[in-house]
């Protein structure tokens, strides 16, 4: 017998009230994840039928975020596709249609009770402890005298009538999952029949848009059986599903702004890498069983398994995503590096683009081209964690004379002043030796061989880093006399010399 396999469709159905935060984009991710590793589809539902809150700004901000995370649909908002459109305001005649079928069966009625009479009969439940579920008060009004009612402009929104029955599901993370459906009572499905409601619009959707898995937040568990018997009302096909537990702060609650629910082009800008947030992401909740961490999203899509996903929350800890991000800007190219600094270089005002190709410093006006900001980059490689901090840790390279709050900095712990000065002097010497053309890292090291043995390592290297950086954390003192030249270092070395005698 010959079986034709259902191709695999999961989809992310973010509504554009807010921006696409953490635990959104990981639940894209795993999506995508999944649908790549079954040679399937991932879709980008845009769920806006909340009119009010809803805003273009962001849905822009979902797709900016969703496309530099390097997650991309195969249908959707922006790509298009089969089943377009994937915006719900703007399918509205295909929920019509199915709102129609629900009211000509019976399956569903118009509810005219106020806001004020739920409000009243909810609070009058909960004092009797018990579930505050609608009392079916207009279940019982026939189509004529609801035709009637709302020919005379009363207001009223559609229900669909619950059987009363038991709802079990197969939840690919948490197992058997049972719900009553007396604990439900009739769902609001829609506002009018131009409005729906996104229980009942992301049943539709999921069904005219083909999708078999639904992969989504522990938040929506309970809607869960709503959608169900309208999925078994209307004779659509079940999907299965898989509930993702959420993403924690530290203290174990609701992810906080401070802590990361902030949008993920935020973190763009902050200077993480895709592939770091990515790789932080998906060990939110999953692991491989052995104690590998790094992962591209390829390695991703052959060694992810969804049922392993854990059913405990998982605790959000920027210190690790900081870990990845360093590893990731370790492992680039100088060139792809120095490429993504140079938009914070240029942001913190310390060079300006100028034409062929070259950049002013600007305290110094002197044109450098990118090999120099290469050069200058690969000196931070190690030391940043995020992009963001270029800025700070190559400044100094970019500007006429150094800065240095306390001169007692260029003192090495175990030497004194006058050791120190004596040593700057020599180390001078020696430099002012050395050729222009020569003047490069290997010269410079055997330039001062003799000195650094006959002082000691810290007297003479550890004046020589804050004369050239004016810090005590930098690069090696010879890398930035390399990548100065001879001129600025020669200067600089003359400037803590005259700083340290002023003393
Ligand atoms: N629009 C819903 C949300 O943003 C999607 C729920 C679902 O995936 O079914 O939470």
């Amino acid at each position: 017998m010959k079986t034709t396999l259902q191709k695999i469709r999961t989809r992310i159905a973010p509504s554009p009230t807010g921006y696409l935060h953490i635990g959104t984009a990981r639940t894209a991710l795993i999506n995508y994840i999944f649908a790549k590793q079954h040679k399937g589809d991932f879709v980008l539902r845009i769920e806006d039928t909340d009119i009010l809150r809803s805003e273009s700004r962001f849905e822009d901000d979902i797709v900016e975020g969703l496309e530099w995370l390097g997650v991309h649909w195969d249908e959707g908002v922006k790509v298009g596709g089969d089943n377009a459109p994937y915006r719900q305001s703007e399918r509205t005649e295909t929920y019509k249609k199915y709102i129609k079928e629900l009211l000509e069966q019976g399956r569903a009625y118009h509810c005219f009770c106020s806001e004020e009479e739920l409000e009243a009969h909810r609070q009058s439940m909960l004092s009797e402890g018990k579930p505050a579920v609608y009392s079916g008060r207009c279940a019982g009004l026939g189509q004529k005298e609801a035709k009637e009612k709302m020919e005379k402009g009363e207001k009223s929104i559609i229900r669909f009538r619950s059987p009363s029955k038991k709802i079990k599901f197969e939840d690919v993370i948490k197992g058997g999952v049972e719900f009553e459906t007396d604990l439900i009572g009739d769902i609001a499905i829609a506002k009018d029949e131009n409005t729906p409601l996104y229980n009942f619009a992301v049943v539709v959707d999921d069904h005219e848009m083909n999708i078999t898995h639904v992969i989504r937040g522990e938040d929506h568990v309970s809607n869960t059986p709503k959608q169900i018997v309208m999925q078994e009302a209307l004779g659509f096909k079940r999907p299965i599903y898989a509930h993702l537990s959420l993403v924690l702060g530290s203290d174990k609650r609701k992810l906080s702004k401070r802590e990361g629910a902030v949008s993920l082009v935020e973190y763009k800008k902050d200077g993480y890498l895709p592939e770091a947030l990515l790789n932080f992401l998906i060990l939110l909740g999953w692991s491989p069983g052995d104690d590998r961490e790094v992962f591209s999203i390829d390695e991703l899509i052959k060694e992810f398994k969804l049922e392993k996903f854990q059913k405990s929350g998982a605790i959000f800890n920027i210190k690790k995503l900081d870990w990845f991000n360093a590893y990731y800007i370790k492992r680039k190219n100088i060139k792809e590096l120095a490429e993504l600094c140079l938009p914070y270089l240029l942001e913190a005002d310390l060079i300006q683009e100028v034409e062929g190709g070259k950049f002013l410093i600007k305290s110094a006006s002197e044109k450098v081209g990118m090999e120099w900001i290469e050069k200058v980059v690969f000196l931070e490689k190690e030391r940043i964690k995020k992009l963001s901090e270029i800025s700070y840790a190559v400044s100094f390279f970019f500007t006429d004379k150094v800065s240095m709050a306390n001169s007692d900095i260029l003192i090495w712990k175990k030497s004194s002043k006058e050791e120190v000065l004596e040593a700057l002097n020599k180390v001078l010497m020696k430099l002012d030796s050395v050729r222009e053309g020569e003047f490069n890292e290997v010269n410079l090291k055997d330039a001062l061989a003799g000195l650094a043995e006959e002082y000691g390592n810290g007297t003479i290297f550890w004046p020589l880093r804050v004369a050239l950086s004016g810090r005590e954390a930098s690069p090696g003192p010879l890398e930035m006399a390399d990548v100065l030249g001879r001129e600025k270092t020669l200067s600089r070395i003359k400037d803590a010399i005259s700083l340290l005698s002023e003393k």
